[in-house]
């Protein structure tokens, strides 16, 4: 199937960052064909032909880490400490997670994941990855799969500490299940889910594994400081500095968070080429201002992830994005530091960089995947446009997503997603979610008097 958008501002993202004014883009199976001015005699038979005036088409959105398994339970865990968040509220809710709920769970935030432009998104690591890859192909996303991973640990729920080699013989099955699945779209990552739950050996043993199976690899790290404080006591040094001494950093170890970091450190990620990924939102609610500038201007491939359900309450990457051009403008009372243009960078092409999918996706340029949104920037928050990429990462919202495509296959068309019988799944959303809730033990104390009319 070949499909046509005509008369389009294409905003590519290529290496010149140039944008098409009035441009059509060919879609040809499941890769962009032609950019340019294409007349209807050039164009395959039976081609659909899409007009798009007045339309902005961007590289579909990359969100970088973001939990599928915690969908569910957003809202379970606002205004507490990090403690409480962890242990009597997000860990309990996560364990009682059947595959079914997984499977609920993802594709609810699949959902809401389409809804604010993002076409490929890298799982940070849940208990059913077979359940979040049946959702992936219901919904045609595009994906990394991930097991949260951890041979060490203490306090944590039954059966998430395995011995090493479960840990790891358990990703290899996943590994060879998923990755490379439905043409390609799905990926499988390997998972250390941080410093405190992985053991060196996991830690070496994966990075070897990996290595030997041309994947990538998530970490949590330089979170809190009481992670660095853990990691000096137990290794010698901080989380980062550690994993450099044991020899595995390097582009295909994903650093989330990276919030905590020395200058030192963030020289380290650029001497090994790893990327970071930064999620604003979670970053704001819990952890701190994370220093991403400094990553950006060291040329680390920084990407943007909306983490946490229960964290950023909106899993929502517009609403990233916008966060991530602000916060650091604010905290470093600069308003100069990571313009419009490196944060749409990290949305998309850096995004994937760090992935290390950047050869398919995060740009539209011929022979690339046609991984796409349009934009309807006739939106009373969105208009007037004055500067095309300013706007798009101050102004625009995700209810002006209005279409998108994954590899050619139009997965939402006019807001609506295709794949799912959206209604109903809120109604499932509504009723597994206090299921689970009560299955976990998770009671919220009252925060205003309720008054029972009825
Ligand atoms: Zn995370």
């Amino acid at each position: 199937m070949s499909v046509l958008l005509r008369n389009a501002t294409i905003v590519s993202m290529n290496g010149r960052r140039e944008i098409f004014a009035d441009a059509d883009l060919l879609v040809e199976r499941g890769r962009i064909a032609a950019i340019g001015a294409l007349s209807d005699a050039e164009l395959p038979p039976g081609t659909e032909i899409v007009d798009l005036s007045g339309r902005i088409v961007l590289p579909g959105l990359v969100d970088a880490h973001v939990h599928t398994s915690q969908q569910l339970g957003r809202g379970i865990a606002d205004d507490v400490d990090l403690l409480t968040w962890l242990r009597d509220r997000i860990w309990p809710f996560e364990s009682h997670l059947t595959e079914d709920d997984q499977h609920l769970s993802t594709l609810a935030l699949g959902v809401e994941m389409i809804r604010s432009g993002v076409t490929t998104f890298s799982e940070a690591g849940g208990q059913h990855v077979d359940a979040m890859g049946r959702a992936v192909i219901q919904l045609g996303l595009r994906a990394a799969l991930c097991r949260s991973s951890m041979d060490t640990g203490e306090g944590l729920p039954a059966g998430w500490v395995q011995p090493t080699e479960t840990v790891l013989g358990r990703q290899i099955d996943e590994h060879d299940r998923w990755h490379g699945a439905a043409d390609g779209r799905i990926r499988h990552f390997f998972g250390l889910r941080t410093i405190f739950n992985c053991s060196d050996e996991l830690i070496l043993k994966t990075k070897e594994i990996a290595d030997s199976r041309g994947t990538s690899i998530q970490m949590h790290v330089a979170e809190v400081p009481a992670e660095n404080a853990y990691a000096q006591e137990t290794r010698g040094a901080s989380t980062i500095e550690h994993l450099a001494r044991l020899g595995v950093m390097g582009p295909n170890l994903m650093g989330i968070h990276c919030v905590w970091l020395t200058p030192r450190e963030v020289e380290l990620f650029a001497e090994h080429r790893m990327p970071a990924v930064h999620c604003p939102s979670s970053n704001m609610r819990i952890l701190g201002f994370a220093p991403i500038p400094d990553l950006v201007a060291a040329g680390v491939p920084v990407g943007i992830g909306t983490d946490s359900p229960p964290c950023c309450n909106r899993s929502d990457m517009i609403d990233e994005i916008y966060l991530a051009a602000l916060i650091h403008k604010g905290h470093r009372a600069d308003p100069l530091v990571l313009p419009a243009e490196r944060v749409l960078e990290m949305a998309t092409v850096s995004g994937a960089r760090a992935m290390r999918w950047d050869d398919e996706i995060g740009s539209l340029e011929v022979g690339k995947a046609a991984d796409l949104i349009v934009i309807d920037p006739r939106d009373i928050g969105v208009l007037p446009v004055h500067d095309l990429v300013s706007t798009l990462v101050y102004a625009m919202h995700s209810r002006a997503v209005t279409d998108s495509m994954v590899a050619g296959r139009w997965i939402m068309r006019g807001r609506r997603v295709l794949g799912i019988d959206e209604d109903a799944l809120l109604g499932e959303i509504a009723a597994r979610s206090a299921l689970i809730a009560k299955r976990a033990g998770i009671t919220l104390p009252e925060r205003s008097p309720v008054v029972r009319v009825r």
